[in-house]
């Protein structure tokens, strides 16, 4: 039994000292990816419920990695948070998103609003960028840029949260609140802040249509937050049923596969874009 004991444990270390390499490795491949900008984003439309334009479109990174082939945010997004990779990531993605919202203006004639995922890393810690990125600002009219947070960061005491999010008000920045009802942030805590909208997580809209009680749950959240001053987007929207359902109950917009999966610039502006050029 000693000797299994040790077996398992060898085999424990192993498997441990595989995922250190796993992640020594690709903490390597991240640097260089950000050396020689081996990033893209990817669109996904926010549909009105209301009309059923697109009018906002969310920025998610995607990273080609030339032997991994495509690896997901999730896996790396956390890596450059702890590297703090994610200053240069972050930087780029903001900068990126200013860019293709002011070129969809100019060139195309259409507003789009994008919202950029902000990592609370970044947020608490972006001193002397800050204000770069309100320079960057400048070429963008109000409301090209929405930033989303997520409800840790609003809980957070050390950082003048609301502070921060005045001056990102200042510089015409509207804020999204991510992932809603997974953190532990209620919805009266959040009058304190400047928030514009509450995206409610995929976990709650996922089962809408067959769950009477996240419906309900749905509906409660977008009263209140329509009483708060705030619209309501739903997340990870699949099927029609589900947004006709959050059409009904008053939801602001949606997204989701039903709508699109998140596409490259050129295929946003190709499916949802060309018939609004003039
Ligand atoms: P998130 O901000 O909650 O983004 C939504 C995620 O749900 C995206 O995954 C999107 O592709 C996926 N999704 C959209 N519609 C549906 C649907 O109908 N069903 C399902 N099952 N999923 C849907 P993605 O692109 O893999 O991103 C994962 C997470 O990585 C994001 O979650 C966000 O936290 C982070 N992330 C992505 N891009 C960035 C970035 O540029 N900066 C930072 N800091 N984080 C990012
Ligand atoms: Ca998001
Ligand atoms: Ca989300
Ligand atoms: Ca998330």
């Amino acid at each position: 039994a000693k000797n299994q004991g040790r077996n398992r444990y060898h085999y424990f270390t192993e498997s441990m000292q595989q995922q250190a390499h796993y992640r020594m490795r690709l903490i390597q491949d991240l640097r260089q990816a950000v050396e020689s900008s081996a990033f893209e984003l990817n669109y996904q439309p926010i549909v009105e419920l209301s009309s059923g334009k697109i009018t906002k479109a969310e920025a998610l990174i995607r990273w080609y990695h030339p032997q991994r082939g495509q690896v997901p945010p999730a896996q790396f997004i956390p890596i450059a948070e702890d590297t703090g990779l994610i200053f240069p990531i972050g930087n780029w993605v903001f900068q990126q998103a200013v860019k293709q919202s002011a070129d969809w203006r100019e060139r195309l004639g259409v507003e789009i609003q994008i919202s950029v995922n902000k990592s609370p890393v970044q947020f608490r810690d972006e001193g002397v960028r800050f204000q770069e990125w309100l320079q960057t600002l400048q070429q963008l009219p109000g409301g090209g840029i929405c930033i989303e947070i997520t409800e840790g960061l609003l809980l957070d005491t050390n950082i003048a949260v609301s502070e921060k999010l005045l001056s990102y008000r200042d510089a015409g920045v509207q804020v999204s609140l991510d992932d809603f009802g997974t953190g532990y942030s209620s919805l009266a805590y959040l009058k304190k802040f400047d928030i514009d909208y509450l995206k409610i997580d995929q976990s709650f809209t996922k089962n809408i249509d067959v769950d009477a009680s996240n419906q309900t749950l749905c509906e409660a959240i977008i009263v209140m937050a329509h009483k708060l001053g705030m619209k309501v987007i739903a997340e990870g929207v699949e099927t029609q049923q589900q947004a006709e359902i959050l059409k009904r109950i008053h939801c602001d917009y949606a997204q989701g596969y039903f709508y699109s999966r998140p596409v490259s610039s050129s295929e946003f502006e190709q499916r949802f874009l060309d018939a609004k050029r003039p």
